[in-house]
């Protein structure tokens, strides 16, 4: 299925490269290159899905989770954490932090577009908790 996609991405290469997939694959994709940004565009584009980063500037992803899910209106839309977890404990404080969801950095070009559509078709029928 297909939807709307806010990709919130410091690294350059890595959010062109989620962009393209994400468009290739028929979303309407819109990303910003840090977390303050990103939770601002959040608000404003209502996204039917949030992709987002843990190591950013200006907010890093767990701020991001945090503001979200502050908000009564934000606490289902499903936020994906795309990152490479590099201690112990990351994926679960990850999904502590309010992400529904995670995949591993780098991303697999193969696969990375099934695996968003697939998250995107378990959040309309249910909150997801699953690791990818
Ligand atoms: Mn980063």
């Amino acid at each position: 299925m297909a939807g709307t996609i806010l990709v919130i991405e410091d690294d350059e290469a890595s959010r062109i490269l989620a962009c393209y997939l994400l468009e290739a694959a028929g979303h309407a994709v819109r990303a910003a290159s840090d977390g303050a940004t990103g939770f601002r565009m959040a608000l404003d584009l209502r996204p039917d899905l949030i992709l987002c980063d843990i190591q950013m500037p200006a907010m890093d992803g767990y701020e991001v989770a945090a503001a979200l899910r502050a908000h009564p209106a934000w606490r289902a839309v499903p936020l994906v954490a795309v990152t490479a977890f590099s201690m112990p404990g990351d994926r679960e404080r990850a999904l502590e932090a309010g992400f529904t969801a995670y995949l591993s950095k780098p991303i697999n070009p193969e696969t990375f577009a099934q695996q968003v559509g697939s998250l995107l078709a378990c959040a309309a029928a249910a909150p997801p908790r699953t690791a990818m």
